[in-house]
């Protein structure tokens, strides 16, 4: 075999290792495939570094790849990881090595959308209350209950990229009114679904649901702050299901508390890395808030979602190994 991969935390992928092992493309590219139990991440490559036999590395965004890892692994040529997102790895220290690095652009274009309205259908009608009533309280009444109507509201989406696009077409099939900001417009779009970009303040300002769907990159560090949160619709409700560090921890707790955000949604958190190893700071104040739905990073988990990961994943690294590569991901 001319290559060898090695997939980190891989058992997370269920029936997904033998696919891998099995991929008849991957033994034809030459590709011989392996499985480490660990993250690969600057505490674990000490351990790993010196029986390292593998030019490839196959990751999850749970693997926090950064420039002392990759200095760690002489040998690494490659890295796939099987996400959409790439900011768990260090772009410039791979580029500084001729290490390229591929992902998954387009596996969970519905996927993350659907999830992102499950959130806010499942605040907007209490639909987690609501079970608690019947399930945990034997009670089946409906009082305290009330919810509220999507139809007629203003859904403010944040990036109409890939995600984005599919969150305005459901806020569409729901009725509502779309306002939409990003930092790209696309006007044929905006055209055909009728809805206006307009400046971030101004969805803040405008909008019932606000759901954000940009990647995380130093222009949208904290891009939801204490500076700019304030002029949210007093009783809106937020959805996160991009990255965590989007949205400032501490500035939406603070207008949770005093009401000026209604509620919110979050697949992803600020310090979600932490809290997957048991530390939670400040978002454990927001997990534990009764207006809060918070999922452990979740949108992109179907069934239909996972073999499009798996074979999108299978096709970079048969790119990269017949010398072509696809989806690399450049510093931004
Ligand atoms: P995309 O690249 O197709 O779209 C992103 C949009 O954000 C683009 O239109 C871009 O112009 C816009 N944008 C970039 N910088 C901006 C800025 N500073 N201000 C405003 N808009 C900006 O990406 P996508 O496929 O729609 O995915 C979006 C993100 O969703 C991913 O980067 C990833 O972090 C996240 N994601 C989360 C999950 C999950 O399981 N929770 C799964 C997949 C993707």
């Amino acid at each position: 075999m001319a290559h060898k991969i090695t997939f980190f935390n891989f058992d997370r992928w269920g029936e997904g290792k033998e696919y891998m092992a099995q991929s008849e493309k991957l033994t034809a590219a030459g590709v011989e495939v392996a499985f480490a139990e660990e993250l690969l991440n600057k505490d674990t490559v000490g351990a790993l570094a010196p029986a390292a036999d593998f030019d490839m590395a196959g990751v999850f965004m749970d693997s926090v790849v950064d420039a002392g890892t990759i200095a760690a692994l002489p040998n690494l040529k490659f890295i796939a990881t099987l996400s959409t997102g790439f900011d768990h790895i260090d772009l410039p220290a791979a580029a500084g090595r001729n290490i390229p690095v591929s992902s998954v652009p387009a596996y969970g274009e519905n996927t993350v959308a659907e999830f992102a309205f499950a959130l806010i259908l499942a605040l907007s009608r209490k639909i987690r209350e609501s079970n608690a009533r019947v399930r945990d309280e034997k009670k089946f009444t409906s009082d305290g209950l009330c919810g509220f109507d999507l139809a007629g509201k203003t859904l403010g989406v944040v990036g109409t990229g890939r995600i984005g696009k599919h969150a305005v077409r459901m806020g569409k099939g729901f009725g509502m009114n779309i306002v939409a900001y990003d930092v790209y417009h696309d006007d044929a779009f905006a055209k055909e679904m009728e809805f206006p970009y307009v400046p971030l303040d101004e969805l803040l300002a405008r909008s019932d649901v606000i759901t954000i769907h940009t990647p995380y990159l130093p222009s949208t560090h904290h891009l939801i702050n204490a500076q700019n949160i304030g002029k949210v619709k007093k009783g809106a409700y937020l959805v996160n299901t991009a990255r965590g560090a989007i949205v400032e921890t501490a500035a939406v707790i603070g207008v949770l508390k005093s009401g000026q955000l209604g509620g919110a949604g979050l697949d992803v958190l600020e310090e979600e890395a932490e809290m997957k190893e048991g530390n939670m700071g400040l978002d454990r104040d927001l997990v534990m808030m009764p207006n809060v739905i918070v999922t452990p990073h979740n949108a992109f988990n179907t069934k239909e979602a996972f073999y499009r990961i798996l074979d999108t994943t299978i096709d970079n690294i048969v790119a990269y190994a017949n010398g072509a590569p696809i989806n690399i991901v450049k510093p931004q």
